[in-house]
């Protein structure tokens, strides 16, 4: 027979988590080709997710839980689950029911029937989030897209079917910042999509402020792009090149008498503003990427486990 685990990654969901497990085994129960087993991450919850997790692997041993120290965040979370899995497959899913357990069954049949490696999710529909969200992560799919060499598919999540052979190369990736649905494109083999309507999460509110927003996006970029640096670069040239054509107009200027010296006020100050703004705006790119490497180069774990329920 074969085996699934379905990796549910949560923080703060103890609003959710009851309907998430009873959703998820009821569908899980209805395929009787497949051993189910569920694995819940909690990513620190400040709340009593894990006292509802920790009932609910008494009752059921095919619930595993993994307790990390403190709030790693989702990527880090879903990383653990993916690390610890030992089945045939798995299914990563997010723990506020936005993505219907429901299609797990159908994943599965695409998986079989087109021999994919992956089954990615991709969002026909984004209910129940604001038009903010679907604006910036529309344009942030594609800007993306434009930056990397690395082409992903756009309006896709993280919800997706993984087999063996992806889950074996995705833990022998050393990188610590983890942008789990690029890397699973990297990897490679045979990925297909699968079209599904996003809904509105079952309860709580998003776990994603602006801020975690932008970290995210910028983890996707500095890690997959070298992009920001060619600009800066380009920018330079583009620089000199100005610098140059003005320096020519005033000497020859003042040599021929067609500018006036005294009244350069205006000029200097909109080029010094300007030039220190590139200049700012390059050594901030530069420091991105250093910030990155000083991350890497600790070295330090991606996430620290305190709890283990059922392993
Ligand atoms: N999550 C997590 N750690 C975090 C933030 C979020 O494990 O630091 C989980 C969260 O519980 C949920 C999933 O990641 O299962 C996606 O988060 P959320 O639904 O809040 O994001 P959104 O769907 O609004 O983008
Ligand atoms: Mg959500």
């Amino acid at each position: 027979m074969k085996t699934l685990n379905v990796i549910v990654p949560c923080y703060n969901e103890a609003l959710v988590i009851r309907e998430t497990y009873e959703r998820l085994s009821s569908v899980l129960k209805t395929m009787d080709d497949v051993e189910s087993t569920i694995t819940f991450i909690n990513d620190g919850s400040g709340d009593e997710t894990l006292d509802i997790l920790r009932e609910i692997g008494e009752k059921d041993a095919s619930v595993g839980i993994i307790g990390f120290s403190r709030n790693f965040g989702h990527q880090a979370a879903v990383t653990a689950g993916i690390n610890h899995c030992t089945a045939d497959m798995a299914v990563i899913i997010d723990a506020d029911l936005q993505d219907p357990p429901e299609i797990i069954p159908d994943l599965i049949r695409c998986k079989e029937e087109q021999e994919a490696n992956v089954v990615y999710c991709v969002r026909r529909k984004r209910e129940g989030e604001g038009l903010f969200k679907k604006l910036s992560a529309n344009l942030f799919y594609r800007l993306l897209n434009a930056l990397t060499e690395v082409k992903f598919p756009v309006d896709t999540g993280d919800f997706r079917l993984i087999d063996a052979y992806v889950i074996r190369e995705f833990n022998r990736l050393n990188e610590r910042g983890k942008y789990i649905r690029g890397l699973i494109s990297w990897i490679g083999f045979r990925q297909v999509p699968f079209y599904y309507e996003r809904h509105a999460r079952f309860a709580g509110e998003t776990k994603y402020p602006l801020k975690r927003m932008i970290k995210f996006a910028m983890t996707a970029l500095l890690y997959f792009s070298k992009k920001p640096l060619q600009v800066a670069l380009t920018l330079g040239v583009l620089a000199i090149l100005v610098g140059l054509v003005l320096a020519c107009w005033y000497f020859f200027g003042k040599l021929f008498g067609f500018t006036h010296a005294e009244s350069g006020f205006t000029s200097t100050m909109i080029l010094i503003i300007f030039f220190g703004g590139v200049q700012l705006l390059t050594i901030g790119a530069l420091g991105q990427y250093i910030g990155v490497l000083f991350d890497e180069i600790k070295g330090r774990p991606e996430y620290i486990i305190k709890d283990r329920i059922n392993f």
